[in-house]
């Protein structure tokens, strides 16, 4: 097994949702509360979950975008949980993000080329003649060649996109955080930026954490698969052996969506009951058991434990 490009140990982000007469944080939203996980180098790991799991807040924290609550992120062996924004620095070279929405994330009022080059600049490379050559390598790599000197407005959904993977190659990452990197693009440009984002994979040598809600690309773009449920992860699997046999009543509901949707398999969909609790205030013990059918009293006592169950197939639930 290749050595990880990423860890977390027991990674907690909680936002304050009330405060005192000091502005002193009296309850809390626990957005993600108590993860771990590592991606290999060159490995795609998906992250699913339903919208307010705490999936993009898990990748914004790794990113240290957003102060970790506790917990470890270790990356390349270095610990960078507690690293200072100046030292950060070094570290955004090799890890970049790939954002939801590419016009929100590009300046309206900049040739893109002359964008990518800023983040150039900032990580180092004095020489002009340098950076264009680089801006121009980079349109070329994600399809894009020779159209460095025009404004966002000027592409499409999907080509902006692409200029938005360029920016985050430019500085030679190895760990790209992808945060729905396509459900704000058409259908029809969707396939071409997975396909985009796996052939750079290939070619670059890249390891992904993939957050979506769209389980079919997580599926085919993803090595391993990591399920979060209410700010919890539930279970993790190599991609094949979780949509082919989930283990915790969470994945089967949740992937039995695909199942159904498969032609030929007679497979049905499982309707979760229920609303999702509030993260203020989870349920005691299985975050699950207000919406599980197989809940037992002690789901509601004890927390249940990950459980290997062979094959780096790992499960949260008291079934096992
Ligand atoms: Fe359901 Fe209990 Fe397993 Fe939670 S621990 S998923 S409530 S069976």
């Amino acid at each position: 097994m290749s050595a990880s490009i990423l860890e977390v140990k027991n990674l907690k982000k909680y936002f304050p949702a009330m405060t005192n007469l000091f502005g002193k944080g009296t309850e809390f939203v626990r957005a993600v509360d108590g993860i771990d996980f590592y991606i290999n180098q060159g490995e795609v790991l998906g992250l699913v979950g339903e919208s307010g799991c705490g999936k993009s807040t898990t990748g914004r924290t790794v990113l240290r975008l957003l102060e970790p609550t506790e917990g470890r992120i270790i990356f390349d062996g270095r610990d960078i949980t507690h690293l200072k924004k100046k030292m950060l620095r070094s570290i955004y070279k090799h890890m970049q993000l790939v954002f939801q929405d590419p016009f929100a994330s590009l300046n309206p009022r900049k040739k893109v080329g002359k964008a990518i080059e800023e983040v150039l600049v900032v990580h180092g490379m004095k020489d002009g003649a340098q950076r264009r050559e680089r801006v121009r390598e980079l349109f070329d790599i994600v399809g894009l060649r020779g159209e460095e000197d025009k404004y966002p407005h000027e592409f499409s959904g999907g080509q902006r996109q692409r200029v938005v993977i360029a920016r985050a190659l430019a500085v030679n990452p190895r760990l790209v955080i992808c945060d729905e990197p396509v459900s704000a693009l058409d259908v029809s440009i969707q396939a071409q930026i997975v396909n985009l984002l796996v052939s750079l994979k290939n070619r670059l040598g890249l390891s992904y954490l993939f957050i979506s809600h769209d389980l079919r690309v997580v599926k085919y773009m993803s090595d391993r698969v990591a399920v979060m449920y209410l700010g919890k992860i539930v279970e993790t699997a190599p991609a094949g052996e979780l949509f082919k046999n989930p283990a915790h009543p969470y994945s089967m509901a949740l992937l039995s969506v695909v199942s159904a949707l498969n032609p030929g398999k007679n497979k049905k969909k499982v309707i979760l009951e229920g609303e999702v609790p509030s993260p203020v205030s989870p349920p005691s013990g299985c975050r699950f058991r207000t919406r599980c059918k197989y809940a037992a009293r002690i789901c509601s006592e004890a927390e249940p434990q990950i459980k290997c169950l062979g094959g780096g197939h790992l499960v949260s639930c008291h079934l096992y």
